[in-house]
């Protein structure tokens, strides 16, 4: 019979100079009080079990640890630390292996106390590694296993009370009385202690986590008051601050009421809960171990899994007292989930580093300076040899996995994969807002292999090099994202392609509310798509929005009463309860064939992609003027463009006037970034000049600018009485640049509207051809307001500055 001894060994310890443990002579000591000396044969974590060979027995006595209050081994071990271990971590982890006191409380009331070598914990119980002896070079310890089942309560690593007493010089009744608490606290069964607990035995960690059991579980806000971070009073205000929004966690607030920073509170639960502080990029991480977190609940908690250990996994958050998102992680992982603290900006690395490839893009960028060009070749006769595909590809595969999830995190809408010829390596740039950046340069030996892998994943033609082709991807089929991209191909000078790729942000629907609609617009636009049947259009150029605007509107009519028929290409925006359906021309099925097709299936309300013929257009009009609410884009620059647009594609003016509702022009322009823009009192000429720009839209031409003025001053009358403060002053702001706007002073975009309503009088202009200006002038009579006056009102607001408004109204 073989024995197995499952003894662990103390955390840290060097494991090519373990102690041999079969055999050892070992004291166990019953509940019921008989103590039996012999040799350890077995001890069997998973039975329960231990099997010893009595001194004066030739036979084997098999014992269940429940039956058992203490084992200990009697010979002394030789404990050994792992040096490698402590030198490789830099983190902030305290790694060494420092003597701890112990106190453990038994069932019958006794009590062991002494100093450990950390402990271990297995299903069964509690493993000490007692010291006995040692010097300089020498350390030894006596093993003891306590089962769990004979615990009252223990106590390992500072103790409450000398905390308290370094701390504050806290009278020591008081300090009796905490100790009383937390022995109180502590007398439950061990496994429950365990689940709360959550003792870890993994070797960096283990010395760190174990100083954890001895702490209580203060609540943030005591513990940062009892390192002085904050007031009594600060709590309380921040308190009742958190009735009123209860989704807030109290660090959140106190960090947004500026009373605290990140990095305290961090600072304060390391040492007040003896959670560690861990510097991720210290840590190798084995992908088995990224895999034990799916990318997206990675992303979503903003955690990284570090290492697992007995069924335990250790990972790295910024907040370890986020419990929603550990119970999320326990519930999805079915493991125990051991928080330790990282930094906000280490854990983004690590989420960028671990759930992309590796860092491929360094490593091609080494390999590039290994490989030199071959000069007597030809540049092209880089183009992959046979026997280089199978490694090459590997590459290649992981590069464009990377490019597509990099863009798709960065929150980029478009990919751009540009070969030049010769030497000149390839550009890969991404669009975000609405501006293009450099993301990486490839070496040129890369572009064939990049272009071909991409036009492969798009089940394009690969040797078809002369045409241009599109097609798309469905990226979830090669990489752990579900991202869905459409290709398109061109071929480029000295017979080189190029790649454009577009994300196709597979879309939440963003209310009507947060489309960023003033509230008039808002009202207007509202009231407008109420009506059970028209034609209600939305306009801009490519990428200013109108998908997101028109399923917002959809979303808002969206219910059980109605049937939404859409046709779209692509389908960017799903929405549970519509009907979608996906254009394709090649089979047929453009916008006109799903039009006509909806007629036929009893619809309440249509939305088609684009209007883009007359067709298309004429069946729309015809659609709305049968019963049916009628929503599509356009793609012109303005409200009252649109209307002369169709007049242009040979709609019937009566028809039309009588189909449509109203007409929503609009753009993106980038939003000032909110962490580092810049306050300031803009001078009276700053005023003037705004309200100039403002007015200029609305008054005739050929108004002068003594004509003007008075206009001028009344608008700045009014823009007092709404945006200005008690005193009159207006505060507007600047661009800065920070790390969160990779310093560019701007973030993310906020919509910008024109919104007309086809009154009596605008459709009796467009039955008369009125032309676009007159129109226009027609409608701001109405109550419109332009692109740019909406920008300048959000302006005011402190969103925007006026040289990016300016840049997305020019006409
Ligand atoms: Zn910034």
């Amino acid at each position: 019979m073989s024995d197995i001894i499952e003894l662990p060994l103390p955390p840290l310890s060097d494991r090519d100079n373990a102690p041999i443990l079969t055999n050892s002579a070992v004291t166990v000591f019953y509940i019921n009080g008989r103590r039996v000396d012999g040799k350890l044969r077995a001890f069997k974590v998973e039975e329960g079990k231990i099997r010893i060979l009595q001194a004066q027995d030739k036979q084997e006595t098999e014992i269940l640890m429940y039956d058992i209050k203490a084992m200990h081994l009697s010979t002394p071990l030789q404990w050994v630390q792992d040096m490698s271990l402590i030198k490789s971590s830099k983190s902030g982890l305290k790694t060494c292996a420092e003597l701890q006191e112990f106190l453990i409380t038994f069932k019958d009331h006794t009590k062991l106390r002494g100093k450990t070598f950390g402990t271990r914990v297995d299903k069964n119980g509690l493993h000490l590694f007692k010291e006995h002896g040692s010097n300089q070079y020498l350390r030894q310890y006596i093993h003891i296993f306590i089962p769990r089942s004979s615990i009252e309560s223990n106590l390992i690593g500072d103790q409450i009370g000398d905390i308290l007493a370094k701390d504050h010089n806290v009278p020591s009744e008081e300090i009796e009385l905490a100790v009383k608490e937390q022995q109180a606290a502590r007398a439950k069964p061990l496994g429950e202690f365990l689940v709360e607990n959550k003792i870890v035995n993994e070797k960096q960690l283990q010395a760190a986590l174990s100083r954890q059991k001895s702490m209580p579980n203060l609540k943030l806000g005591e513990i940062l008051i009892s390192e002085s971070l904050i007031t009594e009073d600060d709590l309380e205000d921040a308190l009742e601050h958190q009735k009123r929004n209860r989704q807030k966690p109290l660090g959140e607030i106190l960090v947004d009421k500026g009373i605290i920073n990140r990095d305290q509170i961090q600072q304060a639960l390391a040492k007040k809960l003896g959670i560690p502080f861990v510097h991720i990029q210290e840590f190798k991480v084995t992908p088995d171990i990224i895999n034990q977190i799916p990318a997206d609940l990675a992303f979503k908690h903003k955690v990284v899994p570090l290492s697992l250990h007995e069924g335990k996994l250790i990972l790295a958050i910024e907040n370890p007292m986020d419990w929603t998102a550990l119970d999320a992680l326990r519930f999805n992982t079915n493991k125990y989930i051991e928080p330790v603290m990282a930094s906000a900006e280490d854990i983004n690395w690590a989420l960028q580093f671990h759930y992309t490839s590796d860092d491929i893009l360094h490593r091609i960028d080494d390999l590039e300076d290994e490989e030199a060009f071959d000069d007597g070749a030809h540049n092209d006769s880089f183009s992959f040899k046979e026997e280089d595909v199978t490694i090459s590809d590997n590459i290649i595969v992981k590069i464009i996995n990377k490019i597509i999830i990099d863009a798709h995190q960065q929150g980029a809408s478009d990919v751009h994969i540009e070969p030049n010829p010769g030497r000149t390596k390839v550009v890969v740039r991404f669009r975000k807002d609405g501006s293009l950046y450099v993301y990486h340069k490839f070496p040129a030996q890369y572009r064939n292999a990049l272009i071909s892998r991409i036009k492969v994943m798009a089940r394009m033609d690969i040797s078809e090099k002369r045409k241009p082709q599109d097609g798309k991807i469905s990226f979830k089929k090669f990489g752990p994202a579900n991202i869905e991209l459409r290709v398109a191909t061109l071929p480029t000078a000295n017979e080189l392609e190029d790649v454009v790729m577009r994300i196709l942000t597979s879309g939440k629907n963003i209310p009507v509310n947060a489309l960023g609609l003033s509230i008039n617009n808002r009202d207007r636009l509202l009231d407008a798509v109420s009506k059970p049947y028209g034609l209600f259009l939305v306009c801009g150029p490519t990428g200013s929005g109108k998908t997101t605007t028109l399923h917002s509107v959809l979303g808002h009519l969206n219910n059980a009463e109605r049937k939404i028929w859409t046709a779209e290409d692509p389908i960017e925006i799903t929405q549970p309860g519509l009907r979608q359906v996906q254009v394709n021309p090649k089979i047929g099925l453009d916008f006109a064939a799903a039009m006509r097709a909806f007629l036929r299936a009893d619809p309440d309300v249509i939305m088609v992609g684009e209007m883009r013929d007359a067709e298309t257009a004429g069946m729309g009009i015809e659609a709305s003027l049968t019963g049916h609410l009628v929503l599509s884009t356009l793609h012109t620059n303005s409200a009252a463009e649109s209307l002369v647009r169709l007049l242009d594609m040979e709609m019937d003016p009566f028809n039309f006037a009588d189909a449509l509702i109203g007409i929503l022009a609009q753009r993106l322009a980038k939003t000032l970034c909110p962490n580092c823009k810049r306050s300031y009192q803009p001078d009276d000429q700053e005023l003037q000049h705004l309200a100039h720009e403002y007015i200029k839209d609305m008054l005739p031409p050929h108004f002068g600018a003594a004509e003007q003025q008075p206009y001028i001053d009344d608008l700045i009358a009014d823009w007092r009485n709404h945006h200005a403060n008690k005193r009159g002053g207006f505060t507007l702001y600047k661009p800065t640049g920070c790390n969160d706007c990779n310093d560019t002073g701007y973030r993310g975009r906020i919509g910008l509207h024109e919104l007309m309503i086809a009154s009596p009088k605008i459709k009796q202009k467009i039955v008369a051809r009125t032309p676009a200006a007159e129109l226009h002038f027609e409608a701001l009579n109405e109550g419109m307001r332009t692109l740019k006056q909406d920008g300048i009102e959000k302006i005011l607001q402190g969103y925007l500055d006026l040289p990016h408004v300016r840049a997305v109204c020019i006409r």
